[in-house]
């Protein structure tokens, strides 16, 4: 099942329900280059057999600058010019480096993603945004550059580990609460194992990629709604790497974080946090961690999303509404103290 999506930067070829060698019809390996980590490499071995590869380790701490600089040394070492397309086939990491690596290599090269977890299907391989950390900082410094294809093969979730389909629940609980209350209640019917059914993982997939999508394509460049996406993200950002928290895990408890601000924001109910709460638990998801606010607040106040003392934060009006409202970065501070003091 193929999809064309028009983004302003260029055009993506989605490819649903598809399998990873369906590649081979439309690329000779003369001219592709994967791009993927150890493990998946050990996992699937006939994905870098009789291929040119640049392989990583497993490591989010390898998304930084120096590992594009020594990728693109091996790629001028391969001889590899802008004919060449580069394929990222992994999660969040290997995608967000993949596009990075050839956004800038030469100036640009093609690039196309399968991306192996949840996560990376139904958020992190879609929208264009590849960057990498620099420190405490995450994703940084990157560019907004589309792929030409993004390809779904389910059958590589077969091996994910369970953390990492809940992790990848984070995102999809996440479209929910902001855009989709039907969803919501879908979710809170069913548990993980559910999913792990491939007509219905096939469905919850298409419809996360669908929303976020729609989103992306008219504001690629986040001057507007793609900002909703972030719900959770601001205060899981400043988490994420102070407690070496994995993603997922982070944006659960951004989203109970945000969930309270909302309370006081927007009037939130205050039975939506709870029910927010119950959700994130049935998969699996962490809702409390004890936050040194203090610190927390030195990585916020670098967030890409901060002018002046002010901060564009998401905030739920209900399940399935989101809004952006700036709040003064103190507002935070003190919701973050809350937050840890509570817990
Ligand atoms: P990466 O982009 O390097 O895969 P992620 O943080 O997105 O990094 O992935 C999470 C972890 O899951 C990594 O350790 C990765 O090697 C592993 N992984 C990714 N896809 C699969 C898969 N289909 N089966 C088993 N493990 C996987
Ligand atoms: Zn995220």
């Amino acid at each position: 099942m193929q999809e064309t999506i028009a983004f302003p930067s260029g055009t993506v070829n989605y490819l649903f329900r598809s399998a990873f060698e369906e590649l081979w019809d439309k690329y000779d390996t003369q001219h592709t280059v994967i791009v993927t980590n150890e493990q998946i490499a050990k996992l699937y071995p006939q994905l870098v057999k009789d291929h040119k590869t640049l392989i990583l380790p497993p490591l989010e701490s390898s998304k930084d600058l120096s590992t594009i600089g020594s990728l693109a040394r091996q790629l001028l070492q391969m001889e590899v010019t802008r004919n060449t397309t580069i394929i990222g086939v992994g999660g969040g990491v290997i995608t967000d480096i993949t596009g990075f690596l050839a956004s800038v290599y030469m100036r640009g090269v093609p690039f196309g993603f399968v991306p192996t977890t949840l996560l990376g299907m139904v958020d992190a391989a879609i929208g264009g945004k590849n960057g990498v950390n620099s420190g405490m900082n995450k994703n940084i410094l990157g560019t907004i550059t589309q792929p030409q294809f993004i390809l779904f093969d389910t059958r590589f979730l077969d091996t994910l580990p369970d953390d990492e389909w809940s992790n990848g629940f984070a995102e999809i609980i996440k479209y929910a609460c902001i855009f989709d209350a039907d969803l919501f209640d879908e979710l809170s019917s069913h548990t993980i194992s559910y999913y792990k059914d491939h007509t219905a993982l096939n469905k919850l997939i298409e419809k996360c990629v669908a929303l976020k999508t729609k989103t992306v394509v008219t504001d690629e460049k986040e001057s507007g709604n793609r900002k909703l996406l972030n719900f959770g993200h601001t205060a899981a950002h400043a988490i994420e790497n102070l407690y070496e928290l994995p993603h997922g895990k982070a944006v659960g408890i951004g989203m109970v974080i945000a969930s309270i601000i909302s309370t006081q924001v927007t009037g939130l109910d205050e039975r939506v946090t709870e029910r927010l709460k119950g959700l994130l638990g049935r998969y699996h998801l962490p809702v409390r961690i004890d936050i040194n606010a203090a610190k927390a607040m030195e990585i916020l106040k670098m967030d890409k999303k901060r002018h002046d003392d002010m901060i564009d934060y998401i905030v739920l009006e209900r399940i399935g509404k989101a809004v952006i409202h700036a709040l003064p970065i103190n507002t935070i501070e003190k919701a973050l103290k809350k937050y840890g003091s509570a817990n």
